[in-house]
């Protein structure tokens, strides 16, 4: 049976097809679907982890207990979760455990580009590249056998245009049965402390057996039918593998093509004998240079013409026009012999598009507390000789921030963000900041699902240090950037049931905070009152600004605001807090009532009482 499936839906339909019984992740785009789908699925364990690093801990508990495991998570997870990835290379598995991990070329939606193909070599795991749904949805199977018969975790990496697009892939209809296809049988743990004891003695023996099984591995990747060849006009051999095999097939339609699925470790000879049939060799990956350094380095191509990052470019996403035009710049494709989506002299015209910033829903908790922390300056500081007439007194906090779709509160007309670095960072920088002598003007902004997935620790360091930050955890209940994904406040799992609640404010006083207070995340004046008095104590204080994601609350407001004409000046203070349903009409404002929710942000802040909220269905009428 043949299906249209997203290569994320492929990837989870592949694991259960091959008995994938338990999985673990942390939501992160582009890779937050395969667990939103694998859950689904009745039979199987399914969990959204606190952070990267626990996720992989538990799927690696998993593996070794008995059950064939994946882990999911986007490129960046796995710097979080590269600890337990390189001790599980050397631990080994029991029943197979895949890593399955999703880079992002063009940063779409991350703080950053990075290859994550060198963490198989660096952590000496095995890698599987899919380019396409079809290869997501078999590729998973394979990695657990591997995993299985060479006792190893496999990294199995796609990049967001393999996670997102969809392709047809060929399946078995019982798949989508209620029972389970259950063609792996559990095994047993089987205690081995010399294996999975990483005691410096254990660990030694552990490492030359490591090397002993990437030879049997590379020894693998010479023969899998995971590396294919496509014979065509020699002339020109390509050598490629994951999404850039697909722009290169389309860019060269009659070269002939090496496209490596597994492409760690190396398989130095295939390569060498591929290369040595063809006149010139043209290789063509995103990101770093992975294959190309390779290739370089085999003695037996000495002195052969091969291009690579001379021709293409190694940062952001390629795409067929950019293979085929890099190619016929540098002379390696001729303008005719291009595809006639390159080859065509016609200009692409793009549709005019009004240009469409991000911004925060509308009705988003978290834009009143921006709105005040864009306006919130430091308290009061004993004069200093040099201080002219105060000046001291009127500079605007400083607020660290993090990852989440909050950090949208760093854009205008919010402004409210002066930094930001990884998942979690924003209470580390915010002490960071106060020992270099910013004490009380510095405010550490973090989201609920991201305060539980890193930011606990930077809390804890806040507390040991008797620093005075203060903190904001901005708790909608849910991680909202990757699709409202559950977290451990949320109360609820993946698959909708009811799950315990790990409370912040016990947690916050649990880690030692005494000065911990709960603000409605819609009231404007106790947010901006509770934080002038944080910032003014000498204790780490932490204010829980707390409502529920607007996408999390069904339906349509009963209420909505609306402008009075005839009080509104066209002052035009409302539109600073940057509500989408805020619109200019004329020399007034307007207000869009199918996009209110009635969060009354707008009407707290007009200094002319001209906003007023009234029923949804008078106002519409
Ligand atoms: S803040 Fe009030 S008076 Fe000023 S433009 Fe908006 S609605 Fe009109
Ligand atoms: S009440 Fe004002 S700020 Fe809130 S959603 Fe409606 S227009 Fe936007």
């Amino acid at each position: 049976m043949k299906r249209l499936l997203l290569g994320n839906e492929a990837l989870a339909l592949g694991a259960r097809a091959a008995g994938v019984a338990v999985a673990t992740g942390y939501p992160g785009t582009p890779s937050t679907e395969i667990m939103e789908h694998f859950a689904r699925y009745p039979g199987v364990r399914a969990q959204w982890c606190v952070n990267e690093k626990v996720a992989l801990e538990v799927a690696i508990g998993a593996s070794l207990g008995g059950a064939r495991t994946m882990v999911t998570m986007k490129h960046v997870g796995l710097n979080v979760a590269a600890d337990p990835f390189f001790a599980a290379a050397y631990t080994g598995v029991n029943a197979g455990l895949v890593v399955l991990c999703a880079d992002d070329p063009g940063m779409h939606s991350s703080q950053g580009e990075q290859d994550n193909r060198n963490y198989a070599r660096f952590a000496k795991v095995p890698l599987l590249e899919p380019s396409d749904s079809q290869e997501c949805f078999d590729m998973v199977g394979v990695a657990l056998d591997i995993s299985e018969e060479f006792d190893i975790p496999v990294l199995l990496r796609t990049t967001g245009r393999v996670s997102h697009a969809q392709s047809v892939v060929e399946v078995d209809p019982a798949l989508f049965q209620p029972t389970p296809k259950d063609s792996v049988r559990p095994r047993t743990f089987i205690r081995a402390p010399a294996k999975y004891v990483m005691l410096p003695g254990n660990a030694r023996t552990r490492r030359l057996q490591l090397e002993e099984r990437l030879k049997r591995l590379r020894q693998y990747a010479e023969t899998t039918s995971l590396n294919q060849t496509l014979w065509q006009d020699r002339r020109l051999g390509v050598v490629s593998g994951s999404i850039a095999y697909q722009y290169a097939r389309e860019a060269f339609p009659t070269a002939s093509f090496l496209k490596l699925g597994m492409a760690y470790p190396f398989p130095a000879d295939l390569v060498s004998r591929f290369a040595r049939e063809v006149e010139v060799l043209v290789v063509v990956e995103e990101l770093d240079p992975f294959l190309e350094e390779q290739i370089r380095s085999l003695p037996a191509l000495q002195g052969m013409p091969i291009h690579g990052r001379d021709v293409f470019p190694g940062v952001g996403e390629l795409s067929t026009e950019l293979v085929a035009g890099c190619a016929i710049e540098h002379g390696l494709l001729s303008p005719t012999a291009a595809p006639s989506t390159t080859a065509s002299s016609q200009p692409v015209t793009p549709l005019p598009m009004p240009p469409r910033p991000p911004v925060l829903c509308a009705g988003c908790p978290h834009r009143a507390t921006f709105y005040v922390l864009g306006r919130l300056h430091a308290p009061a500081a004993p004069a200093e000789a040099g201080d002219r007439g105060g000046e001291r007194q009127r500079e605007r906090v400083i607020v660290t921030g993090d990852i989440g779709c909050y950090t949208l509160g760093a854009l205008p007309p919010l402004s409210a963000m002066d930094t930001c670095l990884c998942m979690g960072a924003s209470i580390g920088t915010a002490l960071g900041m106060e020992m270099a002598g910013h004490k009380h003007r510095v405010v550490a902004v973090i989201g609920d699902g991201t305060f539980y997935h890193s930011g606990i620790t930077g809390l804890v360091e806040v507390v040991t240090s008797g620093a005075a930050t203060t903190i904001v955890i901005m708790d909608n209940g849910t991680t909202a950037m990757t699709g409202g994904n559950p977290n451990p406040g949320s109360g609820i799992t993946i698959q909708g049931a009811p799950a315990p609640k790990v409370t912040l404010e016990s947690l916050c006083r649990g880690l030692g905070v005494q000065d911990v207070v709960v603000v409605d995340a819609y009231d404007t004046e106790a947010i901006r009152a509770q934080l002038e008095r944080s910032l003014r104590t000498d204790d780490p204080t932490v204010v829980i600004v707390r409502a529920p994601c607007r996408l999390q609350v069904s339906g349509p407001s009963e209420q909505v605001a609306w402008v009075d004409p005839d009080e509104c000046v066209g002052c035009e203070v409302c539109l600073r807090a940057g509500c989408p349903a805020l619109t200019r009409a004329g020399d007034k404002v307007e207000i869009l009532a199918a996009l209110c929710t009635a969060c009354n942000l707008c009407g707290q802040i007009c200094p002319h009482d001209a906003i007023h909220l009234g029923p949804r269905e008078r106002t519409e009428g």
